[in-house]
């Protein structure tokens, strides 16, 4: 018989895996599904970058590397701090992993014991709590209502923070609702990290580069210098650049936490893909007009969806500041039935009803500690949005 370890049992697979799953079995059963629950870009990875991997295959740059990613790489990397975010790290102070998903997973594996509490503002990304789970620690909830625009409010930290805080997880702008901090916001939230050196800030940049209209990007080491010491700045190359399929992300933090983080790396997977490494650094040295490109292809997007949703009876979305997703109210649909009796108590049952009466896949804001909420990745056509709303409005419709 085969017997599952304990701390396996602590988590649950990743939601949005599983609903892309979901899509795929009943479009292998003839159902034209529609899927708007994508957390990547649906454009190509540029043409310069697969080119440079396809060179450093050809000039044999296919065995292991450094554990904690090559030289060149973490160069570019800390080119790219420098530049673009006023942040010195030196080589030692980087990490690459395979995607962001693995460094926040290092560090969390690397400083949280039993019973240790990791601050995880809700709506969240689904991996935080999971991981801090498999870690062994709590995960430590704070609402973070729409109607303060989902953002951390400095007081609300303050009474979440006990004597067992390792970890702030801050993700900027957020996976799902979009809710991007200025530097003042940070500022404050820094006042109140201020007085509890025993907590460590996680800031998650990976949707940095998807940012609308003035809003401008502000991350915590930078916002407030003198807690970079305990802050580790995470990003990657998936969602800026269209890689998530290469699986690079980088952490750069201070070099005592960084070299636990490889040596965790050096007895998992030896470190991140030698040729994905090479295509990770055109990415961050080359040309970036492609990043803006795709960024006024995902503002008007967004701003089509938003319309289109907002007009919809018993639907309310805020406008994203940042990242793809729209995060959207269906509470005030909660208490009306579907054409087969099934009453709508939370987002479960009305994204269930989406998938069966409309051929709709959305995810459940449950899955992001929210389940009031769903969200919607507009990271797919136009048409595809439009056509996504029409099928919301009629499963809102068949609702009495
Ligand atoms: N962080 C957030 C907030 C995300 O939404 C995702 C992917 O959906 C990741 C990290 C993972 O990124 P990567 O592909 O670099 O592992």
């Amino acid at each position: 018989m085969l017997h599952i370890a304990p701390r396996l049992h602590r988590i649950k697979p990743s939601p949005s895996s599983m609903a892309g799953q979901r899509a795929r079995e009943l479009r292998a059963l003839g159902r034209d599904i529609l899927s708007l629950t994508a957390g990547e870009p649906d454009f190509e990875t540029p043409e310069h970058i697969k080119e440079a991997a396809t060179r450093a295959m050809a000039a044999g740059q296919t065995r292991y590397t450094d554990v904690g990613g090559t030289p060149a790489l973490k160069e570019a990397i800390a080119a790219k701090l420098q530049n673009e975010n006023g942040l010195n790290y030196a080589p030692g102070e980087i990490i690459v992993g395979t995607g962001a998903k693995q460094v926040i997973f290092n560090a969390l594996m690397c400083t949280v014991a039993a019973g240790d509490e990791v601050i995880v503002p809700a709506p969240y990304w689904v991996s935080y709590p999971d991981i801090a789970l498999l870690a062994g620690g709590v995960p430590v909830f704070v609402d973070c209502p729409a109607a303060n625009r989902f953002k951390l409010q400095p007081a609300d930290l303050e009474r979440a923070i006990t004597g067992k805080t390792r970890w702030l997880m801050l993700n900027s702008p957020n996976n799902p609702s979009g809710a991007t901090y200025t530097r003042t916001e940070l500022q404050a939230l820094a006042e109140v990290l201020r007085r509890h050196p025993q907590v460590w800030i996680l800031t998650d940049d990976i949707y940095e580069h998807l940012i609308y209209g003035d809003v401008e990007f502000a991350t915590m080491a930078q916002a407030a210098p003198d807690l970079k010491d305990r802050t580790l700045t995470v990003n990657g190359v998936s969602k800026a650049y269209a890689m998530t399929g290469w699986r690079i992300g980088y952490g750069a933090g201070p070099s005592e936490l960084i070299k636990a983080m490889v040596k965790l790396q050096s007895q998992s997977t030896s470190g991140p893909n030698s040729i994905a490494q090479a295509a990770a650094i055109a990415a961050l040295a080359g040309p970036q007009d492609i990043v803006a490109a795709n960024r006024r292809e995902y503002q008007q997007r967004r701003d089509t969806v938003v319309a289109a949703l907002n007009a919809i009876d018993g639907i309310h979305c805020q406008v994203p500041e940042g990242a793809f997703y729209v995060f959207a109210s269906c509470s005030a649909l909660f208490g009306l039935c579907t054409p087969k009796g099934v009453e709508i108590g939370s987002s479960d049952d009305w994204i269930m009803h989406l998938l069966d009466a409309q051929d709709l896949a959305a995810l459940q804001g449950s899955a992001y500690g929210v389940p009031t909420h769903f969200r919607l990745s507009f990271a797919a056509s136009t048409e595809q949005l439009l056509e996504g709303c029409r099928r919301i409005a009629r499963a809102r419709n068949e609702l009495v």
